[in-house]
C-alpha cells in the first residue's frame, strides 16, 4: 500500500518546489495488525481462566454453599486457573522486558560449553521425571559468543522443557554444539535434539508465533501458555542469533540457535560504530 507525501517549500530567494515522496504503509500495517492481534489473543487467555475463577466463586457463595467436599474441588480447580493466569503474565512480562532491550546488544563473552553445562544441571530432574536422559559431550574447544548467560540459559532450559513436555519418549534429549559456515561467514550452533514425536511439518513455521500451539489442550494440561518459542525467539534476536527448527513426525525435533562467533560479532558491532 503507497501513500504520497507531498512536501513543498520554497528555495532561499529561488523558486518554489514541492516534491512527491511515497511511503509504503504495508509493514506498519501489518505491525499494527499484530499489535492488536496480540492484544486481543492475551485477553482472550487471561479472560479463560478469569471466567472459570468467577463461576466457581459464585457456585461457592451460591448452590454448593456448606458443601465440603465440592468446596475442596472447586478450590483446587481455582488455584490451578490462577496459577495459569500467574504464569501468563510472568510470560508477557519476561517478553516486553525482553523487547524493550533489543537494541542493545549483550557484550559478555560466554563459552556456550558453560551454559550446557548449567542447563544440563538445572533440568536434569525434570527430565528424569519424564524418562529422559540429558546428554552433553563437552567438546575440547571453547565455543565463545557475545551474550547474557541468564538468558541464554533461559532459552535452552526453555527448549529442553520443551522436549520434556511434548516430544514423549525417545530415551534422551542431547545437547550439541558444532560450528558452522553459511554464506562465507561463520557461526555457532547450539542445538537440543530430542528423539520424540516431532511436529508435523506446517506447524514449524509457525511455532515461534505468540500462543501457537499445535495441540492447545496438551499445552494446557502441560501448563504451557503459547509464549515459550517466541520468548526464545526473542531472547536469540537479542543475541544477534536465529532459531532454526528441523523435525520430522516419528523421529523427533532439533531446536538450533544459530550465533554469529564472537569475533565476527565483535566486528559487527565495530562497523556499526
Ligand atoms: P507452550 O507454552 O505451549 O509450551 P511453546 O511456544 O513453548 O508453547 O511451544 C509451542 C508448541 O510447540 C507447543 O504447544 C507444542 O505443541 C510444540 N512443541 C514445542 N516443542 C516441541 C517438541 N520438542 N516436540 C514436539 N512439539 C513441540
Amino acid at each position: 500500500e503507497i501513500t504520497p507525501i507531498r512536501v513543498e517549500g520554497t528555495g532561499a530567494g529561488g523558486p518554489a518546489f514541492f516534491l512527491l515522496l511515497f511511503r509504503d504503509r504495508t509493514v506498519e500495517r501489518r505491525l499494527e495488525r499484530m499489535r492488536s492481534d496480540f492484544v486481543a489473543n492475551a485477553s482472550h487467555e487471561l479472560r479463560t481462566p478469569l471466567a472459570s475463577l468467577i463461576g466457581f466463586i459464585e457456585t461457592l457463595q451460591g448452590p454448593a454453599r456448606g458443601d465440603e467436599a465440592a468446596r475442596e474441588r472447586f478450590l483446587g480447580i481455582m488455584r490451578e486457573q490462577a496459577r495459569r493466569m500467574s504464569r501468563l503474565i510472568d510470560d508477557l512480562l519476561s517478553l516486553s522486558r525482553i523487547e524493550m532491550k533489543r537494541h542493545v546488544a549483550p557484550s559478555a563473552r560466554i563459552d556456550l560449553r558453560d551454559v550446557f553445562e548449567d542447563v544440563r544441571g538445572e533440568m536434569e530432574l525434570m527430565a528424569e521425571e519424564n524418562g529422559l536422559e540429558i546428554r552433553f559431550e563437552r567438546p575440547e574447544e571453547p565455543f565463545i559468543v557475545l551474550g547474557e548467560e541468564d538468558e541464554l540459559i533461559q532459552v535452552f532450559n526453555n527448549l529442553v522443557e520443551n522436549a520434556c513436555k511434548y516430544a514423549g519418549g525417545g530415551g534422551r534429549i542431547d545437547l550439541e554444539l558444532s560450528a558452522v559456515t553459511e554464506g562465507g561467514r561463520r557461526f555457532v550452533d547450539a542445538g537440543v535434539r530430542d528423539h520424540g514425536a516431532g511436529i508435523a511439518p506446517e506447524h514449524v513455521p509457525r511455532l515461534t508465533e505468540r500462543f501457537y500451539r499445535v495441540d492447545v489442550a496438551s499445552s494446557r494440561s502441560k501448563r504451557g501458555t503459547g509464549l515459550g518459542l517466541s520468548i526464545v525467539r526473542n531472547l536469540l534476536l537479542h543475541h544477534r542469533a536465529r532459531l532454526i527448527i528441523t523435525s520430522e513426525l516419528g523421529r523427533g525435533s532439533v531446536f538450533r540457535a544459530r550465533f554469529p562467533i564472537a569475533d565476527t560479532a565483535d566486528e559487527v558491532k565495530s562497523s556499526q560504530q
